[in-house]
């Protein structure tokens, strides 16, 4: 009698331990090692009353989980501890919601940046730059990460995706489309005036794009053919495929002549020197990766900036802009299980844009 009774607590639902499948990093490693596994892991539960559980539809393949992946980052403490689920953009349904969830409703499209929260009251939380915040949570760099097909997120941090978006569309701009949209407006566009773009990948493809609806003339540069055509597909004013330092800043001058200012997303210490010395006396040069600056010469009177994701209003406005049809993000759609062979493409540069990893893809 003992023994059934304790059978039918042990199969009752709250005592079953839910379950979810993850793409799991426990030691860093080389993508062709494929360093990511795919784990059946506890499905997460929701820890606060303002978090929700969002059941992922799509997550964006970032350049930043390779280096973190690779070790490359290390001496950031990128990742900070193991094991993780990497993967910081993503976009899913709230499929559960704590007690004073008041923003958003079960059913509603929400996404998530690689800001997953911040302590809210520090100096950086209290004057719109949570970005900043030095005790911030980071997507991906724990076990909530989208490489899986749950995540909770606090409604704070959560965004508002509007459903005429896809899922598999909107992924991407919770970390390219910020970063991009952040980067741009980093350099203070102004009409006519002549970008150039150093690094044409997710990031880079989403920049070409804010660039033109700032009316700028978007010099976009790459050293990788596909990447070309991809700025060329999105309009860009022209386009240089970088051989050498030399020979670029030559092509440069005869073609459209020196920049008025500059982006680089390229994580290359010479691209940051090309770039600074592409750009005329007075201009700015907005570096989005980590990287070394060499050879500043302060006597040009070039502004250097540095630039991180966005902030939540950020977010929103690249989720208004990209409702209304003017920026698309170039998607190729993989199942969650080949993280590992989606990571080791973009290593190789066969990416166009941004690959999205689809749980449960059919
Ligand atoms: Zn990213
Ligand atoms: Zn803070």
């Amino acid at each position: 009698m003992v023994a059934i009774i304790l059978i039918i607590i042990c199969i009752h639902p709250s005592f079953m331990v839910e379950k979810m499948k993850a793409m799991v990093l426990s030691s860093l490693g080389p993508i062709e090692n494929h360093p990511l596994r795919l784990k059946s892991i506890t499905k997460h539960r929701l820890q606060n009353t303002n978090d929700m559980l969002v059941r992922i539809e799509a997550c964006g393949v970032c350049r930043s989980q390779l280096h973190g992946i690779e070790g490359d980052w290390k001496k950031y403490n990128i990742p900070p501890k193991l094991p993780t689920i990497p993967g910081h953009e993503i976009v899913g349904e709230v499929i559960e919601s704590g007690r004073d969830v008041s923003k958003f409703k079960i059913g509603q499209k929400v996404g998530i940046s690689p800001l997953h929260n911040s302590c809210m009251h520090c100096i950086y939380c209290m004057s719109g730059k949570e970005h900043l915040c030095e005790s911030a949570d980071i997507t991906g760099e724990s076990l909530m990460g989208g490489y899986a097909e749950y995540i909770t997120v606090n409604e704070d941090f959560a965004t508002l995706v509007p459903n005429k978006i896809s899922s598999e569309q909107a992924a991407p701009l919770f970390c390219a489309g910020i970063t991009a949209y952040r980067a741009v407006k980093a350099t203070e566009p102004k009409p006519n005036t002549l970008l150039g773009i150093f690094g044409v990948g997710g990031v880079g493809h989403m920049a070409i794009q804010f660039a033109i609806i700032n009316k700028c003339k978007v010099v976009a540069v790459t050293r990788n053919k596909t990447h070309i055509n991809t700025a060329k597909k999105l309009s860009a004013h022209n386009t240089i495929q970088y051989k050498s330092q030399h020979s670029f800043i030559q092509q440069l001058k005869n073609s459209v002549g020196l920049l008025d200012n500059a982006i680089v997303f390229a994580p290359s210490s010479r691209i940051v020197d090309t770039a600074i010395k592409s750009v005329k006396r007075g201009g700015t040069i907005t570096i989005g990766t980590f990287v070394n600056i060499p050879n500043f010469n302060a006597a040009e009177e070039k502004t250097i900036r540095g630039t991180l994701i966005g902030n939540r209003n950020d977010m929103k406005d690249v989720i208004k802009i990209a409702e209304t049809g003017k920026i698309t993000t170039m998607v190729e759609k993989y199942p969650l299980e080949q993280a590992n062979e989606v990571l080791l493409k973009l290593k190789k540069s066969q990416i166009k844009a941004r690959a999205v990893l689809i749980p449960n893809y059919i």
